[in-house]
């Protein structure tokens, strides 16, 4: 994601305050049987991912990440999809094979929801302190990795519970190449995906990104709060129910990331982020810098949106 993160028509999004109107009706009793989340596998799938070493398009980390995520999901049940494409990295200018992975769990439900992260990691530290890192790939514990490993362990929540409802799980690649200020050169994995969406589009999505940092927070971002108010506010009052306080129901930073493309064809979509985050696209976001509650914080509040919304 990228941190200047809106232009065009998402810069209205700086200036609006959103009318909640007819957001507050209709919350329904959070479902009593969705399933545990278990932080400790969330971690190690955390682990796991930063053991490959970085995760940029090209790298060895980046093929491992992949077949560990496909092997992962094999255990679940789920239909799994590799969906390939091409894209360049602007400043090497050199193209690569990338790959959205796309995990469908009751595949034939027209009523279907999706949770999505990306999966590759930036290949250079751009904002390190030192600026001989500059050039190294980053090992993204937060950026990269903590997202997919919520993800992964939802993918095991909803193989022992049937939620009443479709879920696709979706890991993105060619998120994280861009150069600073050129947003266009970001998200290229949600952007291809969103351009060959099939109908029935999935009624709406949770985006995962930054959500392992030690001191979590989670405001509203602002593109997800101007667009999609009402599922930031059924998201964020779920939180609120679950007693979970990183969820901090105010206006924090407009970040442009993989859920612009999905607003842009219609699916309501919320950024799960927290942009306050100081190692980030440095050598330093490394798995000390995260831990296993801030994972479970956002995995329980994600899988209790799936659970509630299937009911
Ligand atoms: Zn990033």
């Amino acid at each position: 994601m990228h941190n200047s993160g809106i232009q065009g028509r998402w810069v209205k999004a700086l200036s609006c305050s959103v009318a909640l109107a007819a957001t507050l009706f209709g919350l329904r009793v959070l479902a009593a049987d969705a399933p545990q989340f278990d932080p400790a596998l969330a971690w190690d799938h955390l682990a796991v991912q930063c053991s490959f070493g970085a995760r940029n398009p090209g790298s060895a980390g980046h093929q491992k990440c992949l077949e560990y995520m496909e092997g992962v999901l094999k255990k679940t049940g789920c239909t799994i999809q590799r969906q390939d494409f091409l894209g360049e990295d602007p400043e090497s200018q050199k193209s690569y094979f990338l790959t959205n992975l796309i995990a469908k769990f009751w595949p034939n439900r027209s009523r279907r929801l999706l949770l999505c992260a990306h999966w590759d990691t930036r290949p250079r530290a751009d904002q390190d302190p030192d600026s001989t890192n500059r050039k190294q790939p980053i090992i993204g514990a937060n950026d990269g990795a903590s997202g997919v490993a919520v993800l992964l362990e939802i993918a095991r929540c909803l193989s022992l519970v049937d939620p009443g409802i479709g879920v696709d799980l979706v890991f993105f690649d060619g998120e994280d190449m861009g150069r600073e200020t050129h947003i266009d050169e970001y998200c290229l994995g949600s952007q291809w995906y969103a351009q060959h969406l099939e109908y029935p589009l999935p009624e709406a999505a949770i985006l995962l990104d930054m959500v392992g940092d030690a001191d979590l927070r989670i405001p509203y971002e602002q593109n997800s709060h101007y667009y999609a108010p009402q599922l930031v506010d059924e998201v964020f009052k779920i939180a609120a129910k679950l007693g979970e306080t990183a969820f901090d129901p105010r206006p924090g930073r407009p970040v442009y990331d993989d859920h612009i493309h999905l607003l842009e064809i219609g699916i309501p979509a919320v950024d799960l982020i927290d942009f306050e985050y100081r190692y980030w696209h440095t050598t330093a976001d490394l798995p000390a810098k995260c831990n296993g509650s801030s994972l479970n914080s956002v995995g329980r509040v994600a899988l209790a949106w799936i659970y509630q919304r299937g009911q």
